[in-house]
């Protein structure tokens, strides 16, 4: 027995089947690179869902939570840490905000924002308490827990786990017209993504985040983006909503990449006038803006700006792009995405998206589907041009 199928038996034997991973065991990491048990190396196209936008274990980074380990982990928020402070003003100049509320996860983010938005609907706004209503759009992706679940449109995330929070209503993503259709005087936000990306790379079009945001002002209602996937680089800005022209969120979610690839790191940023509702005692987290959280935490966002990793998501997304379109593929029906987080779309008749990233796996490409027919290719963003070129030899071999 191979010590990749011994691994995964053991694990198997204790591990919940709540995932169905590539048949691989990953061993190390460095830069675009892992290495699998059995010494195999293989190129990250994956990424951890775009949290590894610095790459594996990027110096600057593991230098930071080196330093950090050694002087103060954990406080809780009963205290003040010398970490929190520094970490989020850089985390502000970076998303042009005010303030921002440091949590773990994603999840934990959007739970954030939703919590803010109703304060925010109940004192500001006006609207009768427990009334408050959120839109959201079909095929959206915020999280797992029970809460976001329960606006999930994607049935196998959401069966069996209600009863459901209410106050949340569906539209179509990508469809202004909707909103504007939705909303009613009891609507506090709407929650979006700019791209959404776990439901196969779904660009809307252009124009429509700038159109979302004049309406949510014309109504009084808070725009709340989940940049957690799309931000930090990833599609070739800062943020995904600055390819628009003025599409700016009263709240910015974000999480993933904000960790540096080391571990959750999550956050709420907008305006001074929002953040100050969540008063001493609504909202926590026990490790929320722990000191080596911060420490990475900043040390992440400052490798994204030293690196300029945005414009090379530009440049190298772009060579990605055209390098998957030239080849040809009578397999592929679609590339889109954005900056460095493409979908490739397979067509029915050649098989599901599973099948062609376990063809790309077999020569040193990890990469996954997202929903059947969808793959999503999404590497580091420190990838340079030669990788990307052997990555497109991969790929040409894998989708002949
Ligand atoms: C990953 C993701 C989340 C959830 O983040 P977790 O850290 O897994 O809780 C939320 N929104 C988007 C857009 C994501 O990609």
């Amino acid at each position: 027995m191979s010590e990749t199928s011994r691994i995964i038996a053991a694990t198997q034997a204790v591990s919940a089947p709540n995932y169905a991973p590539l048949p691989i065991v990953i061993h190390r990491g460095d830069g675009v690179w892992v290495w699998d048990v059995e010494g195999r190396k293989y190129l990250d196209c994956i990424s951890a869902y775009s949290s590894l936008n610095q790459g594996h274990r990027h110096p600057k980074i593991i230098a930071a939570l080196r330093a950090q380990a050694n002087l103060l982990t954990l406080t809780s928020r009963a205290v003040h840490n010398d970490r929190m402070g520094t970490f989020l003003a850089t985390l502000c100049a970076y998303c042009d905000m005010q303030m921002a509320l440091p949590m773990n996860t994603g999840a934990e983010a959007v739970e954030t924002a939703i919590k803010l938005a109703r304060k925010w609907g109940y004192r500001r706004k006006g609207i009768a308490r427990d009334s408050a209503e959120i839109i959201v759009c079909r095929n959206n992706f915020h999280g797992r827990t029970t809460t976001i679940v329960g606006f999930s449109s994607q049935a196998q995330y959401r069966d069996d786990f209600g009863p459901y929070s209410a106050g949340f209503k569906l539209i179509d993503f990508g469809d202004a017209k909707q909103l504007e259709q939705a909303i009613s005087p009891h609507t506090a936000a709407f929650l979006l993504e700019p791209i959404q990306a776990e439901a196969g790379v779904h660009v809307p079009g252009d124009g429509y985040l700038d159109a979302v945001r004049e309406i949510c002002s014309r109504h009084e209602v808070l725009l709340l983006l989940d940049e957690i996937q799309t931000g930090f680089g990833r599609t070739g800005k800062a943020f995904a909503y600055q390819h628009e022209r003025q599409a700016k969120p009263d709240l910015l979610i974000v999480g993933k990449a904000l960790g540096g690839g080391v571990f959750p790191v999550s956050a709420v940023l907008g305006a001074r006038a929002l953040l100050e509702l969540l008063q001493p005692g609504d909202h926590g987290s026990t490790f929320g803006g722990n000191p080596l959280a911060a420490a990475v935490g900043q040390a992440a966002v400052e490798v994204i700006v030293e690196e300029d990793l945005a414009a090379r998501a530009t440049q190298l997304g772009a060579r990605l792009r055209r390098g998957l379109e030239s080849l040809d593929s009578p397999h592929v029906t679609d590339v889109r995405g954005r900056g460095m987080l493409l979908g490739v779309q397979i067509a029915a008749q050649s098989g599901t998206a599973r099948d062609f990233a376990e063809r790309l796996l077999e020569r040193g490409v990890l990469c996954k589907d997202t929903h059947a027919q969808v793959l999503r290719l999404a590497p580091p963003l420190i990838i340079d041009a030669t990788q990307i070129d052997w990555l497109l030899e991969q790929a040409a071999f894998a989708l002949q």
